[in-house]
């Protein structure tokens, strides 16, 4: 048995999620992309750099994921992660949908990135291709299985909604035969196509997992994975009584970057002009006015209020009108160390 801990929010480390292109080979059902806010320019790979080197001061302790999109689809993408290692970031991660266009794999080497990191939402191609499109199970785990076979370490992201947990289940055994080394298990957000989905709401609830559905389940899947010596991080989502609430918007360094040049503290604006930073003239630099941090500021019962404005299915409220629990910022994660189940 291995134990579960929550990641404290850090000032110790960054962490860089650099959408590259917002472009895509796949349509998928819950893709939070959003060109009306996101924009659709393929960054060209000297842009690429340069806002890089925004975060040069403190490459040693940040962490560098390169994400789209399908990143893969940018023809320049070795080029910049070769530059990310030259530069010293602490970690450098391409999330894929596992297609890996541009013969990706036989441009960069396994000592070039910690992780490529690949999205996948069921056990089978029936649960899977029903939410990221037909095919795209088989493509993705022949990805994974020719990234392995070349040396790369391999994880997984699952997006775990109402029309997937039953999948999500049975993935503990997947991962294993695959030779996954990490698994992320990520909840459905409600911004960009799954917000515009209306066929995707799933009834009162939306697609999103009751509290009960998700203690139920997440927790003990992640056991079983992490004893088959797999780390596995998932969002702590419901805080419990007594553990304190922390914005990570303001006690932590998360930059979520954009093609069109805004940079947002929390992803649940991203479908909002709230960014606070904004790439000008290749300079990263504050938005005055009305942007996210005036939410990260708000004290409410609720927990997150980004959480209540855009997802508000997430929380219950006792028949005096006070929220039953409090919702955890979306970024605290659960860990299980797997290494230790070994
Ligand atoms: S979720 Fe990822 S793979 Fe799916 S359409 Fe969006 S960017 Fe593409
Ligand atoms: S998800 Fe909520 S708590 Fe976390 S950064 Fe955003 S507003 Fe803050």
């Amino acid at each position: 048995m291995t134990l579960k801990r929550t990641v404290a929010f850090s000032r110790d480390a960054v962490n860089v999620f650099f959408h590259v292109l917002t472009r895509c080979n796949l349509h998928c059902r819950h893709c939070y992309i959003n060109p009306d806010q996101h924009g659709t320019a393929t960054l060209p790979v000297e842009t690429i750099e340069t806002w890089l080197d925004a975060f040069a001061d403190r490459a040693p302790v940040t962490n560098v994921i390169f994400l789209g999109g399908e990143p893969t689809l940018h023809p320049d993408l070795a080029r910049a992660v070769a530059y990310a290692k030259n530069a010293g970031f602490g970690s450098i991660t391409i999330d894929t949908n596992g297609y890996l266009f541009n013969d990706i794999l036989g441009r960069i080497t396994p000592d070039q990135v910690d992780f490529i990191s690949f999205s996948l939402d069921g056990a089978t191609a029936a649960v899977n291709d029903a939410l990221r499109g037909p095919g795209s199970f088989d493509r993705c785990l022949a990805g994974i299985g020719r990234a392995v076979a070349r040396g790369f370490s391999a994880s997984l992201i699952y997006t775990v909604s109402r029309a997937n947990l039953d999948g999500l289940r049975r993935m503990p055994e997947l991962l294993a035969r695959l030779g996954i080394g990490r698994f992320f298990i990520q909840v459905i957000g409600i911004r960009g196509r799954s917000a515009a989905d209306g066929s995707f709401q799933g009834g009162d609830r939306g697609p999103q997992l009751s509290r009960a559905e998700w203690l139920s389940t997440i927790p003990a899947v992640a056991q079983e994975v992490a004893d088959l010596g797999i780390t596995v991080t998932y969002p702590k989502v419901f805080l419990e009584a007594g553990e304190t609430f922390a914005c990570a918007g303001k006690v932590a360094e998360n930059y979520f970057i954009f093609p069109n040049g805004r940079v947002y503290r929390c992803p649940l604006c991203e479908d909002h002009p709230f960014h606070s930073l904004v790439f000008e003239a290749d300079r990263l630099v504050p938005v005055a006015g009305m942007t996210e941090e005036r939410f990260f500021d708000l004290d409410i019962a609720e927990g997150c209020v980004m959480n209540k404005l855009i997802q508000p299915g997430n929380i219950d409220y006792g028949p005096d009108g006070t929220p039953a629990y409090r919702i955890a910022c979306c970024l605290l994660k659960e860990e299980i160390d797997g290494a230790r189940g070994m």
